[in-house]
């Protein structure tokens, strides 16, 4: 099963994304996790990538659609994978389309998380991701065991940069501008599936799972 997670930053793609690899036996493909692994690990992707990221804006097609690429092609994908962060343009769904229709494939399910603008900005300032292995709360609605702890590998968690208010500000409209016309083009094809982004992450997951079966 292939799927490709849609929302706004903040939507709850990651933390749904995580949830559909467990249950479904599937990787959990995030572009903004490779981006981050690689500013980590200080290498030249990751010191280009970091100079968007910081601004709220998009990693140019270019870098961002070879990653992606290369991820998919590995072993693991082979029966199928959660996509989240990626698609961010037509462009990128474009190439991941063409790619996947030279073998014969097609994503199955596009879906749509959907969360007003008026909840993302309180969504992501209480953000918290572990500064290890990438598990993400929230300090209100999702808090960890012990507060700052990683409940999964016991390391710190930290406001991510990028989700500052400013910056989520930019995101939100880069959002609108180049990620949002993505909900007519797999609406177009016929996969396009919406579901409530507000609820309890657990009813989110129970629409999600009524959709995929
Ligand atoms: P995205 O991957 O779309 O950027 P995340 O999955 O990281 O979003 O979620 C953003 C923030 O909102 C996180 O702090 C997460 O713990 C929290 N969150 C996710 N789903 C819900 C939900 N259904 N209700 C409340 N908070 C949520
Ligand atoms: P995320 O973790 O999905 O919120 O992504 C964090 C940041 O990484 C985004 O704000 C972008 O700067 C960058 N990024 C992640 N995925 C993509 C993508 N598919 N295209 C362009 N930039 C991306």
């Amino acid at each position: 099963m292939k799927i490709i997670m849609l929302g706004a930053p903040g939507a709850g793609k990651g933390t749904q994304a995580k949830m559909i690899a467990e249950k479904y036996g599937i990787p959990h493909v995030s572009t903004g996790d490779i981006f981050r692994a690689n500013i980590k690990n200080g290498t030249k992707l990751g010191l280009e990538a970091k100079k968007y990221m910081d601004q709220g804006l998009l990693v140019p097609d270019e870098l961002t659609v070879k990653i992606l690429l290369d991820r998919v092609a590995q072993p693991d994908c082979e029966r199928g994978y959660v996509l989240d962060g990626f698609p961010r343009t037509i462009p990128q769904a474009e190439v991941l389309d063409e790619a996947l229709n030279k073998l014969g494939d097609a994503i199955d399910y596009a879906i749509n998380v959907e969360v007003p603008d008026e909840n993302i900005i309180r969504r992501m300032s209480g953000r918290r991701a572990c500064v290890s292995c990438g598990a993400t709360y929230h300090v209100e609605h999702i808090p960890p065991r012990q507060e700052g702890v990683c409940d999964k590998c016991g390391q710190d968690l930290i406001l991510r940069d990028d989700d500052k208010p400013e910056t989520v500000q930019n995101r939100l409209k880069v959002y609108h501008d180049q990620t949002k016309p993505l909900i007519d083009f797999y609406s177009g094809k016929g996969i396009l599936r919406t579901v409530d982004g507000t609820v309890d992450m657990k009813d989110v997951f129970d629409a999600i799972e009524a959709i995929l079966g």
